[in-house]
């Protein structure tokens, strides 16, 4: 695990299966449709249980670049309050503003998390499974989300967790918190 202490919280870039960790809200890398799906989504549901598919079906979609919340369910049972759903772009090779929509992924989660008080979140890394969205350029994306939110001024959040499930990504957030961790 690495992490960077700033004034107004701590940023955790660890090797984890996201459903496991105890933090107040959990995000999932949702489909436009909020329909569930494979990858983070599918463990993140399989943990909530059926109650939260019926959620996003009542919301009905979210667009790309955003987020919604939910409560988290069967994740309840272990403190994780809220399950926030970030739809990520699909890489269509850099030029479609996939940049931009995944910074704004992050700060959409990051403000969701914040208005329903919640002290920690714990992200997987949006966009770059299925969505194929490269993670050594992802990872510096989400990692200045996370120091710009924190840095941005009185937040509920303490406690903001980049969690990684292969080493790969592992090493492209770690790189990225450590790069940025010189910058002013
Ligand atoms: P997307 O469709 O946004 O690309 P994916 O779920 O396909 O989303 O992949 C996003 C990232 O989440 C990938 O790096 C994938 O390996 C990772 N991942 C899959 N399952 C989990 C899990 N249980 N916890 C954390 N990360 C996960």
């Amino acid at each position: 695990m690495r992490q960077v202490d700033l004034d107004s919280g701590r940023i955790e870039v660890r090797q984890a299966d996201i459903t496991t960790l105890q933090v107040d809200a959990i995000v999932t890398a949702a489909n436009a449709q909020l329909v569930g799906g494979g990858g983070v989504d599918g463990a993140v549901h399989q943990a909530a249980g059926p109650r939260l598919l019926d959620a996003c079906r009542k919301i009905g979609g979210c667009e790309t670049g955003s987020a919604v919340i939910t409560m988290g369910y069967d994740l309840q049972d272990r403190g994780v309050q809220y399950v926030i759903h970030a739809v990520g772009p699909i890489w269509r090779g850099g030029e479609q503003n996939e940049e931009a929509l995944l910074a704004e992924a992050y700060a959409k989660s990051l403000e969701l998390a914040d208005t329903h008080e919640c002290q920690s979140v714990a992200f997987p890394s949006i966009s770059t499974g299925v969505y194929g969205f490269p993670v050594e350029r992802a990872a510096p994306i989400a990692i200045a989300e996370f120091r710009k939110f924190l840095s941005a001024g009185p937040t509920h959040l303490r406690r903001i967790v980049a969690s990684l499930f292969d080493t790969r990504s592992l090493a492209a957030f770690e790189q990225a918190l450590d790069r940025q961790a010189s910058d002013p």
